[in-house]
C-alpha cells in the first residue's frame, strides 16, 4: 500500500508522475528511478494474481525468508509502507509491513482476531494501482495473529495508519482490492484512471 494522508491537499508535498501515490518526502532523482524499477516487478491491475486468494504458509525455510526479504526491498524503493506476497505474484499469505518508524515486519497466515468498532475514511493508494487514490473506510484499531518468519505466533495490535495497512494486505491476500471499497463514484474514477491509455511510438 502507498499513502498521501488527506491533510496534504492535493498532490502539495511530494508530486510524483504516479499522481500522487508516494509517502511524504519528496523523491530524489534516483529515488525515483529505483521506485519505477520496482513498480516494475509489482504486479498491476488486470493482472491475475490480484485477484486470487493466497493459501497458508506450512513451510518456515529459507525460500519464505528470501520471499520476505524481496518484499521488504521492493516495498522500500516503491517509496510503499506495505506489501503482500500476491503483488509479487505469489500466492502464499505472507505480508510486509513498515509504518511509522518501527522496523519493517514479515506477517505470515495472518487473519484479524479483534476490531475495534471506531472507524475512519481516509485515502488510500495501492502500489498495484498507479495514480489511482480513493477513499476507503476501515478500523481503527485491530489486533492480528500471525507467525513469523519462524513458525512462531504473534499476537499484535495496530492503531491509525499500521491498522489501516495490515486491513490493505490482508485483503490483497484475499484477492481483494481498494477499488471494491471504495464509494461508486470513486470506483467509477478509478476504473477510468486504469484504463490502458493509447501510447504513442515515436
Ligand atoms: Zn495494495
Amino acid at each position: 500500500m502507498s499513502i498521501r494522508r488527506a491533510s496534504d491537499g492535493p498532490y502539495t508535498t511530494a508530486v510524483s508522475e504516479e499522481g500522487g501515490q508516494v509517502r511524504k518526502e519528496e523523491l530524489d532523482p534516483q529515488a525515483r528511478a529505483l521506485r519505477r524499477l520496482a513498480l516494475a516487478q509489482i504486479r498491476q491491475y488486470g493482472d491475475p494474481a490480484l485477484r486470487m486468494t493466497a493459501r497458508e504458509v506450512d513451510r518456515f525455510d529459507h525460500d519464505l525468508e528470501r520471499l520476505a526479504e524481496r518484499m521488504i526491498a521492493l516495498m522500500r524503493d516503491a517509496s510503499g509502507v506495505g506489501l503482500a506476497a500476491t503483488q509479487v505474484g505469489i500466492l502464499q499469505r505472507v505480508f510486509v509491513i513498515e509504518a511509522e518508524d518501527e522496523e519493517p515486519r514479515a506477517l505470515v497466515n495472518p487473519r484479524i482476531v479483534e476490531r475495534g468498532a471506531e472507524t475512519a475514511v481516509d485515502d488510500e493508494g495501492c502500489l498495484s494501482l498507479q495514480g489511482v487514490l480513493v477513499p476507503v473506510e476501515r478500523h481503527h484499531v485491530v489486533t492480528v495473529e500471525a507467525l513469523d518468519l519462524h513458525g512462531v505466533p504473534l499476537r499484535l495490535s495496530f492503531e491509525g495508519l499500521p491498522a489501516r495497512v495490515v486491513q490493505h494486505e490482508l485483503d490483497h491476500l484475499d484477492g481483494t482490492l481498494i477499488i471494491d471499497r471504495t464509494d461508486p463514484e470513486s470506483r467509477r474514477g478509478a476504473l477510468a484512471e486504469l484504463r490502458p491509455k493509447p501510447v504513442l511510438y515515436g
